[in-house]
């Protein structure tokens, strides 16, 4: 602006004199002003459309853009809200209905299970919620472990195998000998999980196919169907965050549209690839990869003693505030006939363990009043290196699984948890703790 503005200037100052004195017939002088006048309103002109388009075409791309997140944004929350309250009305519904002191003992078993799924598909909204939270944040922390892959896909085959549509074959192809390799197995498994369920979703007749191949550095995985396939323009928008694709069957079937950009995330951690190859009404197959990491043989895979009951004569000490928390914990360890005490809070927690010797595990809640489980599992490892503690909490967004370990517990367990994966975390201390 600076530079047009001194050019504009020196033109305006100079021009006259230099025309003036190299013309002296009058009619020819006013001539050449005019023409001057119209060649500087000219580049005035042309100056200020090429400057001004650069910001127009910017800021009409931008107010593009805001335009189409305003309207994914309020889709996202109309599809969310839907999620959401879709499993809500099952559960409230049915604990409404098991109030009748009527019922058959199969009729409160099948509401009772209506309950449970809808129970686990609400969870499901809330970690996806989290997952891409994470994701978008940085904050993805994979663990390695080994893992027997050929199991992991039979494994699948069976779950999804008995929830398949009528008309639909579920297939596993896997082309690679049996592989044992280092990997998260639990988001390999959320990937695949993902992809299956997708395809579930999407194909109401033929068959699914999935499996994995192994290529020179890396393993490829795929989830092939026959559904409804995806129009072209669709299928780079379909792994961003709260898209789905605009037809008239995807509104029909539930999905806030967090999946794939998870799955895009994930697999972007692990220093893979996804992508898709669909044909509008013929199907899609799903494509990822991620770097093979053989696993190696000395330690071979730990058996799951599922059977394995716990020691009797054991003391539990429960620290937990909330009293919902607690008998829901009773409830399920009472079974096991081992006495159980309680703490209200992390205070009360470090004193009853002082004065009881009989108390063999605590189960420590996070949040609680007075003392946190933290500063109450410092306070206690002052004192005790041995005695297992076991975190136990709803916050899962941050690294509360390392702080708990720095301050000293010996596991981990998110909320809200299952009757199984809460006797397994306590048989797995329970028996290292006694071993
Ligand atoms: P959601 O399934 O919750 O909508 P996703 O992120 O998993 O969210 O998928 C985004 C969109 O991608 C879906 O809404 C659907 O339009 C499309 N899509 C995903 N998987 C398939 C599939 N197997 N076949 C056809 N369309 C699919």
């Amino acid at each position: 602006m600076i530079v047009y503005l001194l050019v504009g200037g020196a033109w305006i100052l100079f021009s006259d004199r230099i025309v003036q004195s190299l013309i002296s017939d009058i009619n020819v002088l006013t001539a050449v002003q005019t023409y001057k006048g119209w060649f500087y309103v000219l580049i005035t002109g042309i100056l200020f459309y090429v400057y001004l388009k650069k910001d127009l075409i910017k800021i009409r791309k931008a107010q593009k853009k805001a335009k189409e997140s305003e309207s994914l944004k309020s889709a996202f929350l109309q599809n969310m809200s839907h999620e959401i309250r879709t499993p809500m009305n099952g559960i409230i519904g049915f604990v409404e209905l098991l109030r009748n002191e009527n019922l058959s003992k199969e009729q409160r078993e099948r509401y009772m299970d209506i309950i449970l799924k809808c129970s686990d598909q609400l969870l499901g909204v809330v970690n996806d919620v989290l997952d891409l939270s994470l994701i978008e944040t940085g904050n993805v922390k994979l663990e390695k472990e080994s893992i027997h892959l050929n199991k992991l896909m039979d494994e699948l085959y069976l779950s999804y195998s008995e929830s398949m549509k009528e008309g639909v074959s579920l297939e596993q192809i896997t082309k690679s000998e049996e592989l044992e390799i280092v990997t998260d197995a639990v988001k390999l498994k959320q990937l695949l999980d993902n992809l299956l369920s997708n395809a579930g979703k999407f194909t109401s007749k033929g068959k699914i196919e999935f499996g994995f191949e192994k290529q020179d550095n890396a393993l490829l995985f795929f989830v092939k169907d026959t559904g409804v396939g995806i129009k072209p323009e669709q299928i780079d928008k379909i792994f961003n965050r709260f898209e789905r694709a605009e037809i008239e069957t995807t509104k029909l079937i539930g999905g806030a549209g967090l999946g794939l950009a998870i799955c895009k995330g994930i697999v972007g951690e692990m220093g893979g690839k996804i992508w898709v190859e669909s044909e509008f009404g013929r199907g899609s197959d799903f494509y990822f990869n991620i770097p093979f990491v053989a696993a190696s043989h000395q330690k071979p895979e730990e058996e799951k003693e599922k059977n394995d009951v716990l020691i009797q004569d054991d003391c539990l000490l429960i620290a937990e505030d909330e009293d919902s928390n607690y008998l829901y914990l009773m409830e399920i360890l009472q079974d096991l006939g081992i006495e159980i005490w309680r703490a209200k809070n992390g205070k009360e927690a470090v004193e009853m363990y002082q004065e009881n010797d009989k108390i063999s595990m605590i189960l420590m809640d996070i949040k609680m009043p007075v003392v946190d489980g933290y500063e109450a599992t410092r306070r206690i490892r002052e004192f005790d290196s041995q005695v297992p503690i076991i975190a136990q909490t709803a916050f899962v967004l941050g690294d509360e699984k390392i702080q708990a370990l720095e301050a000293g517990c010996t596991d981990y367990i998110p909320k809200p948890f299952k009757r199984e994966e809460i006797y397994n975390i306590i048989r797995k201390h329970q028996r290292n703790h006694k071993d």
